[in-house]
């Protein structure tokens, strides 16, 4: 029965308001199927006022900000179809812990009673040039660099950001397209394994202008280095507003697959203005590095499809990781990391063992799929291609292999949405956990990662969370245009 439904509402596709593949750019699209609203809040936190020093987050201890170069800025999308509604806040920031995040869904509901039912993801895009929100980085190891108050700020305005979107909202239709750009991404740990995809997402209101354009990608917003002390969103600054002159409308940036890590440090990019070398880490080649993002998203929406499914759904589950990285016990425990907030996440299990709380979660927007993944993935547990056999070295050779996320979506528009709703760091395959000599890949010492990470059954209890989250998987996506 469902096969001949499907059947008659393909063959009535045949409606002149649908676009057609030889003429993707000239026909209106189909028929609004959402109503979406956008906004940006700044939430720069004031630099050289008052006593207290912003510490900038991402490389190492006592970075203090000396100025601002463009807006730190909490960018909202709201979806809405009959009663389901859906926020993504993109914040500007290295992470922002999952309690926080709670907290906004919490104020939001105060604030915004009808927004009852609704769901709200916040994801940071993991800025290397903006303030400490998360502790690591302040004067020394042993002292804390957040500021809770301003932590306090970005809650207000991410409710603020959500309610502004929420106003605006109109009847939107949705156009999905995915490029590819691996000449931007250098995979600075073997093995070489990235997720190079371009994911946009672009709203469009019934005059065709543009509300909002959601753009995933994967690599550090780190180009300025670790000596600038000027607060910028980095190269999603320049992304953005490449698009926005582009197509209009609000566009936010999220970062997918960034573990492994995935950086633009070493690349060598032509000027196009000069023909000459971008110097490395200086705002110039932050600049070319965003637009030249930004190029691939357009590619993406030039070459993508319109939606036509009228599926909103949200689902999300908690997660218990076992907590085994000494420095991040520590950390929570003196209230450096998270400026104490965090620690009340921290769980004392059987013996020496810890678990931490986390949040998986996955967003089905018309025919696009959108993982939520609370921390910075290695691409091979998105993609697959964790070495089998084990790296000589491995502390964990004979560990199973995680099965990749990316098979268990349906959809050719799935999107990694990177440290949403937390950041605990990264995530990485067990078999390639390398804290004990020898090191893989004949290294001489261990590679930079597992410091940062949970431990090493982080994906494999991510996993099971995911199986449990995608288990009943969503009805096959069909045509639903009426
Ligand atoms: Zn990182």
């Amino acid at each position: 029965m469902r096969s001949l439904i499907v059947l008659a509402l393909l063959v009535g596709c045949h409606s002149p308001d649908l676009p057609s593949s030889a003429d993707p750019e000239h026909r209106p699209g189909p028929r609004p199927l959402f109503e979406v609203g956008a906004s940006v809040r700044d939430i720069t936190p004031p630099v050289g006022i008052g006593e207290r020093p912003v510490w900038m987050a991402g490389f190492g201890n006592d970075r203090g900000a000396e100025g601002v170069h463009d807006p730190i800025e909490a960018r909202a999308i709201v979806l809405g179809r009959d009663d389901t509604k859906i926020a993504l806040v993109a914040v500007d920031l290295i992470g922002f812990f999952h309690e926080e995040v709670q907290a906004a869904r919490e104020q939001l509901l105060t604030e915004l009673p009808e927004w009852e039912g609704g769901t709200l993801v916040v994801a940071a895009t993991h800025n290397h040039e903006g303030p400490d929100t998360m502790g690591l980085w302040g004067p020394s190891k042993l002292q804390s660099g957040v500021d809770l108050a301003y932590n306090d700020r970005v809650v207000t305005e991410i409710v603020a950001s959500v309610r502004e979107a929420w106003q605006r909202r109109r009847p939107a239709r949705l156009r999905l397209g995915m490029a590819h750009a691996p000449e931007l991404i250098v995979d600075s740990r073997p093995p070489q394994v990235i997720d190079d995809r371009v994911l946009a997402l672009q709203a469009v209101d019934e005059q065709g202008g543009t509300i909002a354009t959601v753009v995933s990608f994967g690599c550090h917003p780190e180009a300025m280095g670790s000596r600038n002390t000027e607060l910028t969103a980095d190269y999603p600054v320049f992304t953005r507003r490449f698009l926005e002159d582009r197509v209009g409308g609000t566009t936010l940036f999220f970062s997918g697959a960034i573990g492994g890590l995935m950086t633009q440090l070493g690349l060598e990019l032509i000027d196009p203005e000069t023909q000459q070398l971008a110097p490395k880490r200086t705002f110039r080649f932050t600049q070319v590095y965003g637009e030249a993002v930004g190029e691939r998203a357009l590619q993406a929406l030039d070459s993508g499809s319109w939606n036509r499914s009228d599926r909103l759904e949200a689902r999300s589950r908690s997660v218990d990781l076992p907590l085994t990285n000494p420095f991040y016990k520590t950390g929570l425990t003196l209230g450096v990391i998270g400026g104490g907030r965090t620690a009340s996440r921290l769980r004392k299990g059987e013996g020496d063992g810890w678990s931490f709380t986390s949040e998986v979660g996955w967003l089905g927007i018309g025919d696009a799929e959108l993982l939520l993944v609370p921390g910075e993935i290695y691409p091979e547990l998105v993609l697959g291609g964790v070495p089998d056999p084990a790296p000589e070295g491995a502390d964990h050779p004979d560990a199973a292999i995680e099965p990749p996320l990316l098979p268990r979506l349906t959809s050719p528009f799935a999107f990694v949405i990177g440290l949403a709703n937390d950041e605990i760091g990264y995530i990485l395959p067990k078999r390639q956990w390398d804290v004990s000599s020898p090191f893989t890949y004949g290294q001489m010492k261990a590679p930079y990662g597992e410091i940062n990470s949970v431990g090493p059954d982080t994906a494999a209890a991510l996993s099971a969370a995911y199986d449990d989250l995608l288990g009943a998987r969503p009805e096959t996506l069909g045509p639903v245009d009426r």
